[in-house]
């Protein structure tokens, strides 16, 4: 509890950053002002800065008063979400259609404040880069900050990465080693058949009949081909077809996603999507295309760093307020990318928020300004265990 009693200083800092972010919502790849923001602030704090990297990042790097060769990342995320805000705040986002629902305004103000206090207390052994990253909601600027060669231009031993949930209880941590978040992959099909009058069906393929059967056989890939223990899922999002209560349409087309933590059944969903569809043109009479698309790789967080990461926290809030056996959540997160290239972590933190207006991504979606110092604290508290 120290650190948060010096960090608090901070704090009423930390709250103007946030609604000023708040405020100024930018979606992925259009972070310009607020890459903007954060590299005066990180210059101001006299850390190197590095602008521009897969876009819209921004990384700002504080060396230790003891010269390492060790480096750690920590990244926040930076995008905003299309969404009408709908809160009445004095923040309140001054983007028509745009705001700051998944808590990045929060993510952002909480690195920014480890930075200011790591720049003012900096005796710790090494290197620490301080990530800002783009276009986390669906985009993959994780992925385009690396191949914009930030492992080559600013290179790092091990990267960390926080997200706060909302449900989970204020100024805890939740953490878990292995798979934390799944994997993302998305799907667009057509299926055409040739149409005709409704009430002579024995006269055309249809392809509403085909589509029916191919949603419903999806669900036996989760169900009897992978393995219930290892946890996937296929959800059709979107189906169009026809537009009039007599006719049958000649094409049918819809698209979804699938969610899974393991290559393995990641590469038996694809595949039996592909076959079921294979079958439907030879039982149905129909054609098909799919584009099957792999989006995000699962967060692995792996075993060293994420032992390191629970040590930095239990010291802040005690074992009492950090669960290490979190359940791995179906939602996915670009964070995997850096994961897959470099060992680390990623970590939740609870914003103890109330179920009705609390969730991510809901237009009355606040972050909880309660939690800035805390997560701060994990920051530089990880810093100073890291590097000593
Ligand atoms: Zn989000
Ligand atoms: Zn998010």
């Amino acid at each position: 509890m120290k650190l948060l009693n010096s960090i608090a200083d901070l704090e009423a800092e930390m709250r103007a950053w946030r609604h000023h972010l708040h405020a100024h919502p930018e979606t992925a790849f259009q972070e310009h002002q607020t890459a903007a923001f954060i590299a005066q602030k990180l210059s101001s704090f006299d850390l190197d800065v590095k602008q521009g990297i897969g876009g819209t990042g921004v990384v700002g790097t504080l060396k230790g008063t003891v010269v390492d060769s060790k480096v750690i990342g920590l990244r926040a995320d930076m995008d905003s979400l299309d969404i009408q805000e709908e809160n009445d705040l004095k923040y309140r986002s001054t983007v028509p259609g745009k705001m700051h629902a998944c808590g990045h305004d929060g993510h952002m103000a909480m690195l920014l404040g480890a930075a200011k206090y790591l720049a003012d207390n900096p005796a710790f052994k090494g290197v620490v880069r301080f990530i800002f990253q783009p276009a986390e909601e669906n985009e993959g600027g994780g992925r385009a900050m690396l191949e914009d060669g930030l492992f080559e231009m600013l290179p790092f031993d091990a990267v960390f990465g926080l997200h706060n949930i909302p449900l989970l209880k204020e100024g805890s941590f939740a953490i878990r080693t292995g798979p934390i978040m799944a994997a993302f992959d998305i799907f667009d099909i057509t299926i055409k058949g040739s149409g005709g009058h409704a009430a002579m069906p024995h006269t055309t393929h249809d392809p509403v009949m085909a589509a029916a059967q191919a949603i419903s056989m999806f669900q036996s890939i989760v169900s009897r081909n992978t393995d219930p223990i290892e946890g996937s899922v296929i959800s059709v999002t979107e189906i169009k077809g026809g537009n009039t209560y007599n006719v049958i349409p000649d094409i049918v087309s819809m698209r979804g996603t699938t969610r899974h933590f393991q290559p393995h059944i990641q590469d038996i969903i694809e595949s039996r999507i592909k076959e079921i569809l294979k079958g439907l043109e030879t039982s149905m009479g129909v054609t098909t295309v799919i584009k099957y698309e792999r989006r995000y790789p699962a967060v692995i967080n792996t075993t060293k760093e994420t032992e390191e990461a629970i040590r930095a926290t239990v010291m802040l809030v005690g074992d009492d307020n950090v669960f290490t056996n979190l359940a791995p959540i179906m939602g996915s997160e670009d964070f995997s990318f850096m994961l897959k290239a470099r060992p680390g972590t990623f970590m939740i933190i609870g914003a103890g928020m109330p179920r009705t207006n609390g969730m991510l991504h809901c237009s009355g979606f606040d972050f909880n300004d309660k939690i800035l110092t805390t997560g701060a604290s994990y920051w530089i508290n990880l810093v100073q265990s890291l590097l000593v």
